[in-house]
């Protein structure tokens, strides 16, 4: 039986759950007998019946060591990296550090299940430099789908690890800075040992597209149209639901948000300075009183969730609208697999009651873009750090494997793959144990 204690000579990788898998992020960093955490998210899943279940990482092996484990770091607020600290926080009880946006996102979960004032939150600029226990951490903006996605630069006497967390090369990101390549190329001259990189895409040749690009299309698209328009795509994706804003001011179209989730993410967007002062919202309540042509309602729903406000409004049991036939729905986001059957009674719903219908899927503009890097970005971001070597993460096996394939053609001379479990060595020297934990999961209710 190996100890699985990190000494002084030891700095360990360890993912508890996303490595092998998209979805319920859990990474832990091992040096000098004490733990870091990364990231502690869900993932949804629909059982046999049909009812949406929510599951976690099991975090048993760092609850039983509670006492060694000196913080948990979260990198954003996708519900793949956030969602489960509310839930499994009483079985840690370690500080939290993560940007204000993510912060201001969490404590409002926190609020829901009474335990805000249990947990310690450490709120740090995104440009933060932080010791936590053994390990020295560095905060490094990316570029993703949501404000304020952070890679962490993690260092100990050993090495430096560059943990992308998801990003993408966004040159546009409408809110936000775009993506910095000095700061890349400024880390790959200090030196960077590891790369810990998200794989979500790697199968994908090219590049992503840019969140501006999204918003032209958005006006093009919204333009020629009459009656109402709904928009409904991801609420965490703040960026998007400033193009479309932007894009109805453009129209003459009023905006309207209704659906609470969506909501919550504009009110985290304005606290925190994201949402530009000249894009005033509209009270949802009012809407349906104004002119249908000078209307345009944010909603959520886009994956055909029945009790998203989206649906509510085809089947007209909605308490602020009623959808009229030449009212036009847009599906600005991309159906995640699972959800296809869901997306598909919703549209059907849609069509009864004669609402056209553009969805980003088959729509001849691209009305939505990907918050991961394809095959281009990959190669450009190991060309800029030199890492020594690469661990792909945040990725299904061929996912990954297309990932370490793409570092290897870009230099690396070390890629290490693995799945949740397993004892990724980064130093003293280079090594996958298989299995050091069982690999398993907990449905959170
Ligand atoms: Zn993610
Ligand atoms: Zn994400």
């Amino acid at each position: 039986m190996m100890n699985l204690t990190p000494s002084i000579h030891d700095f360990w990788f360890l993912p508890l759950g996303g490595c092998g898998e998209i979805g319920m992020n859990m990474n832990l960093y091992g040096h000098n007998g004490q733990w870091l955490m990364v990231d502690c998210g869900v993932t949804f899943e629909k059982s046999p019946q049909g009812q949406d279940r929510t599951y976690s990482a099991d975090p048993s092996f760092i609850a039983s060591r509670k006492d060694s484990l000196c913080g948990l770091v979260i990198t954003h607020a996708h519900q793949d990296h956030i969602g489960a600290v509310a839930n499994l926080w009483p079985q840690l009880r370690c500080p939290v550090y993560t940007t204000p946006f993510t912060a201001f996102i969490l404590r409002a979960k926190l609020r829901e299940l009474g335990i805000e004032q249990n947990v310690p939150i450490h709120e740090v600029p995104v440009n933060a430099k932080v010791n936590i226990g053994p390990f020295a951490l560095t905060w490094f903006l990316q570029t993703h789908s949501i404000p304020e996605p952070c890679a962490l630069i993690i260092e100990t006497h050993l090495g430096r690890v560059f943990h992308t967390a998801d990003w993408k090369l966004d040159p546009n990101p409408v809110i936000g800075q775009p993506f910095n390549q000095q700061a890349f190329e400024h880390l790959g001259q200090k030196g960077c040992d590891v790369v810990v990189c998200d794989s979500t895409n790697a199968t994908i040749a090219g590049h992503s597209i840019s969140e501006a690009e999204v918003g032209r299309n958005l006006v093009k698209t919204i333009k020629p149209l009459k009656g109402r328009v709904l928009v409904t795509c991801f609420g965490s994706n703040v960026a998007r639901l400033v193009s479309i804003t932007r894009a109805a001011k453009k129209c003459g179209r009023y905006v309207g948000v209704i659906g609470r989730s969506m909501q919550l993410m504009i009110n985290a967007a304005k606290t925190t300075g994201y949402w530009p002062d000249d894009l005033p919202l509209a009270d949802a309540r009012h809407l349906g009183y104004l002119p249908k042509e000078e209307v345009l309602i944010l909603t959520t729903g886009s994956q055909g969730e029945p009790r998203a406000s989206l649906a509510r409004m085809a089947k007209q049991t909605h308490p602020f609208l009623e959808l009229d036939p030449d009212d036009t729905v847009i599906f600005s986001a991309k159906t995640i697999p699972g959800n296809e059957d869901a997306v598909a009674k919703l549209t059907s719903q849609l069509k009864l009651r004669k609402v056209d219908i553009i969805h980003a899927q088959t729509s001849s503009l691209c009305l939505h873009a990907s918050g991961h890097p394809c095959q281009d970005e990959l190669q450009k971001v190991y060309t800029w750090l030199k890492p020594r070597c690469v661990i792909p993460v945040h990725g299904e096996q061929q996912h990954m494997q297309a990932n370490a394939n793409i570092a290897k053609q870009a230099g690396t001379k070390y890629t290490l793959t693995g799945k949740n479990g397993d004892l990724f060595t980064l130093a003293p020297i280079r090594s996958v144990k298989k299995g050091v934990t069982p690999e398993r999961r907990f449905e959170i209710v």
